[in-house]
């Protein structure tokens, strides 16, 4: 058993570091308070690597796993969470999905694109009467000659407006039984039929994309059918499993910033004529937050190891998505209380660390969910 990162890990980690500090690090609040979703910063992830980092070498990409993604994602989540949900989605949701379940066909058209930085992948699973009852999805695909036609609308789904690529998953055989009744497709964003629905206005991860999706009969050609019909649900809960270590390793990088904020705040701030990490309530939040973190970094990186080595993780996946959330909310509440009045105001960080930390704990499986998918294994 060894504990510490690989080389190579730890080259990956350096270089998201370095491009969170100095590319995410001076723009993430002011893109918070103006609501806007950054494609320049996102070209920045693509030239650093980032949006390929999983994809096969053939394809362009890095050829790299699951542990990789969740090195870097922690470090882009430290400083900026709303690029670090876009890269999330379309790292685990789109690429891996695809080169996972897609046709040779499909994987020769996309996956370089997607790569490259050219497209950005979306994930549409959720509708209006579909969000953790995930089989309840009524988007129809029809089959016609030569492909599929897909109707339907899709709820909060990130990169809405800017992505190029969406896997949308849609009723194949309204008579099949629930969970056997779907399919999965991929649809471009200049498909005829596409539209962007409205953009949501949110708590926090305020400067990523989140819309509603519409697609009104959408032609799909076969080859981009993920899968075979009747797959889709089964496709759409192993998506899952890659996409709550993506989570997960969101929730790991918004708890190191409370932290490391906390640490700092604590040793500036006096009162009663010494810095407050002096007095020991503030200094067991610390201590608290910090083996939080540490004990959650384990849960994730063992749930990307198993996965990576192609073994059943989906309770590790959602231990590593329940604890890592659970416990970065603790540690937004925790930050904002060491920060006192200051930490109420905009003035700090720990003001949006706060905001976002919220969805770590909803999307991708709200936390009942998860606890649902662990007693199930138990
Ligand atoms: C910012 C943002 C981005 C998102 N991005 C995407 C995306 O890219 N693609 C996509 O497809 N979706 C996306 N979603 C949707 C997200 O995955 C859903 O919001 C989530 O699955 C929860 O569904 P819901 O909102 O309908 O809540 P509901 O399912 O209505 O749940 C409401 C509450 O009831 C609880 N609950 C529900 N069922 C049970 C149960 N059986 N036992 C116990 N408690 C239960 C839940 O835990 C929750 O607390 C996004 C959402 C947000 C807010």
């Amino acid at each position: 058993m060894d504990f510490a990162l690989s080389e190579e890990l730890e080259m990956i980690r350096d270089s998201a570091r370095e491009y969170a500090e100095r590319v995410l690090k001076p723009q993430a609040g002011s893109a918070d308070a103006a609501e806007q979703f950054s494609v320049e910063v996102m070209q920045e992830a693509a030239e650093a690597g980032f949006m390929g980092l999983t994809v096969p070498e053939e394809f362009g990409g890095a050829g790299l796993g699951n542990l990789h993604a969740a090195v870097m994602l922690e470090e882009i989540n430290r400083w900026d969470p709303s690029i670090g949900v876009t890269l999330s989605v379309h790292i685990s949701l789109a690429c891996n999905s695809l080169n996972k379940w897609g046709s040779d066909a499909a994987k020769a058209k996309y996956l370089p694109r997607l790569a490259s930085g050219e497209i950005i992948g979306a994930y549409c699973l959720t509708e209006p009467q579909a969000g953790s009852d995930a089989a309840a999805v009524r988007t129809k695909a029809e089959k016609v000659d030569g492909g599929w036609k897909i109707s339907g609308t899709k709820s909060w789904i990130t990169t809405g407006e800017y992505a190029g690529l969406y896997v949308v998953y849609a009723v194949t055989d309204p008579d099949a039984p629930r969970g056997r009744n779907m399919g999965a497709f991929l649809i471009e964003r200049e498909m005829d039929g596409v539209i962007v629905g409205k953009k949501e206005l949110k708590l926090g991860l305020r400067a990523s994309s989140t819309t509603e999706m519409i697609f009104e009969n959408v032609f799909v050609p076969d080859e981009n059918m993920l899968g075979v019909p009747g797959q889709g649900f089964k496709i759409a809960l192993d998506t899952l499993d890659g996409g709550r270590i993506g989570i997960a390793s969101q929730a790991l990088g918004i708890h190191r910033a409370c932290l490391e904020e906390s640490i700092q705040y604590s040793k500036d701030r006096k009162q009663f004529g010494k810095p407050i990490g002096e007095f020991q309530g503030v200094a067991w939040k610390l201590a608290d937050m910090a083996t939080a973190l540490e004990a959650n970094r384990m849960l994730v990186h063992k749930a990307a190891w198993l996965r990576d080595l192609g073994q059943p993780c989906t309770k590790e996946c959602s231990m590593a998505k329940l604890a890592a959330s659970r416990a970065c909310n603790v540690a937004a509440q925790d930050a904002v209380q060491i920060h006192g009045g200051a930490g109420y105001t905009k003035e700090f960080p720990v003001e949006r660390h706060y905001r976002d930390a919220r969805i770590t704990e909803i999307y991708e499986g709200a936390t009942d969910i998860q606890r649902l998918v662990i007693s199930r294994h138990l």
